[in-house]
């Protein structure tokens, strides 16, 4: 390819070559625009007092001596046009008798004396054959007078044609200059606006747009169509003497550097237009005789230019500076030829090759202003692409940390849940903790939902395929999903084709994820009716395995302009009507981006109504071809064998370590499995850790991944460098609340036996416990059960009766006959009848009326046990209430409920 575009370029500038070739060597004769026939006039003329010449002739005159020339009219030049170029002189031309044109003899300016160039056009009359043609010239200036180009005679038209075209090239170049500068100047504004950088190009655009007006001024063109020659030259001289200033402010703002020697050429370039407009005003000299000085300036401007463009080429090997270079020099070259050549031949406008010069400066300058324009867009768009990937990383490093930060409390709440679950037995108590769970476990879903979202958009999100089984994958969605159809009253129905091979090799995690999302949805938007899962297979022509999943349900179905925006992030519909339907509008997104990591598929169709109907297609492999066989008949098998497999852990002889820094996570580990008989040490440091695993063999470690100072990952190592370690074979499991640094692998790679998910579930817990503890400790569950618990009960730290603060043993004692035993079996009353929510309760609903009653009771209880601050403290409530000074109770509510709490606890702890 890259052969190809260089041929083609090389093909491009052949062809430029070659039709460059053919225009200059083809002529076509009297097709173009100067038609006709043009004669040379230049043989036969006499100069008056002199001898007879040809043109072109350069002779010798003072400043204001006339010069006449004369010659004889022949008959093909009747009624044809005289042309020729006149440079600051004036002309008068005379057939016969009759003046027949006249330049500058009655110009009238109010200062200088230059009359300028202009190009001749005299009519010859009709009857002029054999006459005398007479031409009067006369100029201030030395030698101009007797200076005369060549002369044509044919018609007026074809003449002026034939000039263009002969100044064709340098008119093209002029205009070019003028054309190119204007659009530098545009641009340096427009990137000004836009707060782009302008790199000083609106001097050069400037510097450049002069030198254009001035070069086309010097082509003659402008005279040719405007009469005012004197006006034109002068305007020519000003520009020429302007022009260089701009390029000097150019070069101060670029390079620094040239300090003194810009700011002298500058001040010079000052002083010559004061000092030339003066002289020209006063009639002293005229800008002709000065023009010479503002060449020179221009001159050393360019070269200080080039001196820059060099200087920062040799040192930084900038491609732009390099163009501006080549460009400055082709000015250069082109005004040292210029200069050769008008001092040696005299005639011929000034600019010629500086004009072509100045033709590849301006372009090189456009090259250079649009390559900044481009690179700038380039780096702006380059650094806004790498704000955006910080700004990325930022997010995602938030999440991990909010991963971290909310799944750990969520865990110590869904923990201590269960096991107030498992060991309450009020109605109305376990009807709330129901509800916690619930939700809580929405709470962890959105959450990660959130993150698995963000672990997509940061392009992290993996698919880890493993080898698993699609019958235990769908019996566990079924599952879930039966029970909260079961709860809708809805009907949850399953078709798997028979055929399809049982076991597959791919992401199990997420599919399981896709299953779930598709069915929960299903359920969420259903009412009524019946919701279906299918699942079928599909070989296509390449034998990739397609595993497909249908889920249809009965529900209230889409709108058809919902369809389109169903799979965008946070995308929810029919907000009124399912208001009361939890949900983020993620679920579906991450399905679709799970769906397309997967090489798949995902189809909806939907009445609104009626029903809804997801399809999803995803590329598996396949490790057993074996087939699954009829889904529902091993369902029933699975049900048979089930049993209840985590009540049943009982291994009273294991012992294990959990490592954590949230003390509330080891307290959920130690309540999970207080009925199992395991001895559960806990550690709340890699440190602490450390230690213990030298002193104790474990059967089992399970250790955290995020904590302070030493994290999961680095015990581990230090772990495996341990001289003495007893538990060197032992199993380790990652607990991990980190869902979003995601691969499960990693764990397994850095040491891990395996890993467990917090919030951790009874269920997980044991199901991985009953994995790991060496079977011969695994025991059916015995009566002692109760027996083994004791000591453990007994390990809760216990206080004395004198360290319990606020409590005056001696009154307690005085009310219980002074007989200790007594005294512990009233505080265990007292502690017993605790009142303190009750009067939470009345101190809520602000009924200080039966608040009086129970802060009464209390009152005296409190005394009774000794609890004589208390009770003072009881008593004030209770006086307050009766005087209705709702603000002393609003007061002092809080500290004295805290203060019986604290006693409650600590009767607890005797
Ligand atoms: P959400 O958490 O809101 O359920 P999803 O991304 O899973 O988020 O779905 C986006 C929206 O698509 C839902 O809010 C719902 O309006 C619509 N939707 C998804 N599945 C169904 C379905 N089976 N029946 C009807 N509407 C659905």
């Amino acid at each position: 390819m890259k052969q190809m575009k260089r041929i083609i370029w090389v093909l491009l500038v052949l062809q430029i070559a070659v039709i460059s070739l053919m225009a200059v060597t083809s002529k076509v004769e009297g097709k173009a625009l100067a038609g006709g026939v043009t004669y040379a006039y230049n043989d036969g003329w006499t100069l008056v007092g002199g001898e007879e010449i040809s043109l072109p002739y350069f002779g010798a005159s003072e400043a204001y001596e006339e010069v006449v020339i004369t010659n004889s009219i022949p008959a093909q030049f009747c009624g044809k046009t005289l042309c020729f170029l006149a440079e600051h002189k004036t002309i008068r031309i005379v057939v016969g008798e009759e003046e027949i044109y006249s330049f500058g003899k009655r110009h009238e300016s109010l200062f200088g004396h230059t009359p300028g160039g202009v190009i001749v056009f005299a009519d010859i009359p009709h009857d002029a054959y054999g006459k005398t043609i007479r031409i009067e010239m006369c100029s201030p200036y030395r030698n101009y007078a007797a200076s005369l180009p060549v002369i044509t005679v044919g018609e007026r038209a074809s003449q002026i044609i034939g000039l263009v075209e002969d100044k064709a090239f340098d008119i093209f170049c002029s205009i070019l200059v003028i054309v190119f500068s204007i659009f530098i100047i545009i641009l340096a504004v427009f990137c000004k606006q836009t707060g782009n950088t302008v790199g000083g190009m609106h001097y050069l655009g400037m510097y450049l747009l002069l030198m254009g007006g001035y070069s086309l001024a010097e082509t003659g063109v402008v005279e040719m169509l405007w009469g005012n020659q004197l006006l034109v030259s002068n305007i020519s001289y000003v520009l020429l003497m302007t022009a260089p200033l701009f390029l000097g402010v150019y070069l101060g703002m670029m390079h620094p550097w040239l300090g003194r020697v810009i700011k002298g050429l500058m001040a010079l370039s000052v002083l010559n237009i004061v000092v030339q407009v003066v002289l020209q005003m006063t009639n002293l000299v005229d800008f002709f005789y000065m023009a010479i000085v503002s060449g020179i300036l221009v001159f050393s401007f360019n070269i200080v230019a080039l001196v820059c463009f060099g200087s920062v080429v040799a040192k930084q090997r900038r491609k732009a500076q390099m163009l501006l270079f080549i460009g400055m020099l082709c000015i250069l070259i082109g005004m040292l030829v210029d200069m050769l050549r008008v001092s040696a031949i005299r005639v011929g406008d000034m600019e010629s090759f500086s004009r072509f010069g100045t033709c590849v400066f301006v372009i090189c300058v456009l090259i250079v202003q649009f390559r900044m324009m481009i690179l700038e867009q380039v780096n702006f768009s380059e650094q806004a692409r790498k704000e955006a990937e910080a700004a990325n990383r930022a997010k995602s490093q938030f999440l991990a940390n909010m991963s971290h930060e909310i799944r750990t409390p969520i865990n110590g709440i869904l923990g201590m849940n269960t096991m107030l679950l498992k060991e309450c037995r009020d109605e109305q108590l376990i009807e709330y903790s129901k509800n916690i769970q619930s939700a809580g476990n929405t709470l962890l879903s959105i959450i990660n939902s959130i993150l698995d979202i963000s672990k997509v958009e940061s392009g992290k999100m993996e698919i880890i395929p493993v080898k698993y089984e699609l019958f235990s994958l769908l019996n566990d969605s079924f599952n879930i999903n039966q029970v909260r159809a079961g709860s809708k009253g809805l009907h949850l129905e399953i078709h798997v084709n028979p055929d399809i091979p049982s076991g597959l090799y791919g992401d199990e995690v997420r599919v399981r994820q896709i299953v779930n999302n598709l069915l929960s949805n299903a359920l969420k938007y259903t009412e009524k009716g019946t919701v279906t899962l299918s699942i079928g297979f599909e070989r296509r022509e390449d034998r990739k395995f397609y595993l497909q999943i249908s889920v249809k349900d009965t529900g209230i179905g889409i709108k058809e302009e919902d369809l389109d925006k169903l799979f965008t992030a946070f995308a929810r519909f029919d907000e009124k009507r399912n208001r009361n339907i939890e949900g983020t509008g993620l679920g579906l997104r991450l399905t679709k981006s799970l769906v397309d990591m997967m090489n798949g598929e995902i189809a909806v169709t939907s009445v609104y109504g009626k029903g809804s109907h997801f399809l999803v297609s995803i590329e598996q492999g396949v490790w057993d071809e074996s087939p699954m066989g009829d889904f529902s008949d091993r369902y029933q098998e699975y049900l048979a064998q089930t049993v209840d497999v985590s009540k049943e852990l009982y291994a009273p002889g294991a012992r294990i370590l959990v490592v954590d820094d949230v003390s509330l996570n080891l307290k959920v580990v130690e309540g999970l499995l207080r009925e199992t008989g395991i001895q559960v040490d806990c550690a709340g440091s890699g440190e602490e850790c450390l230690e213990l695993v030298q002193e104790n063999y474990y059967d089992v470690i399970f250790l955290d991944h995020m904590m302070p100072v030493m994290d999961g990952i680095q015990t581990l190592a230090r772990m495996k460098k341990l001289e003495h370690n007893p538990n060197a074979r032992t199993p380790i499991i990652m607990l991990t609340a980190n869902a979003i640094q995601g691969a499960r692998e990693i764990y397994i790679r850095e040491g891990f036996r395996d890993y467990l998910t917090k919030p951790i579930l009874e269920d997980d817990l044991k199901e991985i416990l009953r994995q790991y503890l060496p079977q011969n400790i695994l025991e059916t569950k015995k009566e002692e059960t109760q027996m083994i618990m004791e000591p453990e009960e007994k390990e809760t730290d216990t206080i004395t009766l004198e360290q319990i603060s606020g409590l005056d043993v001696e009154t307690g004692m005085s009310y219980c006959m002074d007989d200790p035993d007594f005294y512990k079996e009233m505080l265990g009353e007292y502690a017993n009848d605790r009142q303190d929510e009750r009067l939470e309760e009345m101190f809520a609903k602000e009924d200080y009326a039966n608040y009086e009653i129970i802060i009464h009771a209390l009152k005296n209880t409190s005394m009774t046990i000794g609890a004589v601050k208390l009770s003072e403290a009881a008593k004030e409530l209770e006086m307050a209430c009766k005087r209705e000074d709702a603000q002393f109770v609003k007061e002092h509510h809080g500290s004295w409920v805290e203060q019986y709490r604290k006693l409650l606890a600590d009767i607890a702890k005797l």
